[in-house]
């Protein structure tokens, strides 16, 4: 048992895993809009998505409004097809 291993909670299927297998998105500060944050880096509160089924879980967590809620953002600022865009992306890179 390593312990060093962070853990965190998809904001879509509601599954925790490890940090390493989630993306996190965060809220750009000067525009308010949220986006995928690869460099884990941005500041201020940051939501988690698996990154395997990032797409499925996207809209799972907008159904349930609890992206939103962990961002503490209005639902309307998160713009669901840039997102899921930039997810696709990132599965694409990776399997290459
Ligand atoms: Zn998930």
């Amino acid at each position: 048992m390593s312990g060093a291993t962070p853990l965190r909670t998809c904001a879509g299927c509601r599954l925790v895993r490890p940090k390493a297998e989630l993306v996190r998105l965060a809220v750009i500060a000067a525009s308010g809009r949220v986006t995928l944050d690869l460099s884990g880096r941005f500041p201020g509160r940051g939501a988690y998505l698996c990154r395997e089924t990032g797409i499925t879980c996207l809209r799972q967590s907008r159904r349930h409004r609890s992206l939103a809620r962990s961002l503490r953002v209005g639902d309307d600022v998160i713009d669901e097809p840039t997102l899921a865009a930039a997810l696709r992306e990132l599965v694409t890179e990776e399997s290459t």
